[in-house]
């Protein structure tokens, strides 16, 4: 019974998460969390039978039902990829607290990685809930130290490798979603956080060349994947 919730509520959650990153890449704030979706191609306001997570992308072969444009399938694969995510997050921690937090906390995640993925951006607007939420869940000052602490440290190198390679190597946005880390997983996890960041930074940059992208790639998808299997290490 709980695994069919999650699991629907997952495939929901990667629904608004697209919403919310098309949200933030259009510049919008405070208003994203609110208000319908309509097709970016046409301006359509879409209906309950267009926002059916992944099998309204498949019915209409991956097209707006009213103007015929290609829709991503980054659409249906975020939706999945919450869902897969809505079910580790049940695997892991229950029908808790933390996971009801968890679950909020999951589409501003998808909309992160997305954003950055796209944009090379880490909106405030949706790093800033998670940090709350983690403070929320955490109150005391260890976690506000550990915010502080997963702040300064990427800081600190970002600003000495900016020296040496005199260009910018890691974006403010990068610092502030550290923030946010550790406001939710508190001083303990933080040599793991920044190893397993490490890691998939080195794989995701050299998937990023592979692909022909050159060689800046964003850095957000490695902290938000360190910050989920730290969250989800049961
Ligand atoms: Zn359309």
């Amino acid at each position: 019974m709980w695994f069919v919730l999650f699991l629907l509520l997952g495939l929901a959650l990667g629904s608004f998460a697209t919403a919310l990153a098309a949200r933030a890449e259009a510049g919008r704030t405070w208003t994203m969390f609110t208000g319908r979706s309509a097709c970016p191609a046409c301006g359509t306001t879409l209906t309950a039978r267009d926002l059916v997570p992944v099998l309204s992308w498949l019915l209409a072969r991956g097209r707006c039902r009213h103007c015929g444009a290609r829709i991503s399938p980054a659409y249906p694969a975020t939706e999945v990829g919450c869902a897969l995510a809505a079910l580790a997050i049940y695997a892991t921690h229950g029908a808790t607290l933390e996971s009801a937090l968890l679950m909020a906390a999951l589409p501003l995640l998808a909309a992160l990685l997305l954003v950055d993925l796209r944009a090379y951006l880490l909106p405030d607007i949706l790093v800033m809930p998670i940090g709350l939420m983690g403070l929320w869940l955490n109150p005391g000052l260890e976690h506000i130290a550990a915010a502080a602490l997963y702040a300064a440290l990427p800081w600190a190198v970002g600003w000495a490798m900016s020296r040496v390679l005199k260009k910018d190597a890691l974006g403010l946005g990068d610092v502030k979603f550290c923030a946010a880390a550790g406001a939710w997983l508190g001083l303990g996890p933080l040599p793991w956080f920044f190893v397993v960041a490490g890691v998939a930074g080195i794989a995701l940059g050299a998937t990023w060349r592979w692909a022909g992208r050159g060689a800046a790639f964003p850095f957000g998808p490695a902290l938000i994947a360190a910050l989920a299997v730290l969250l989800l290490w049961p």
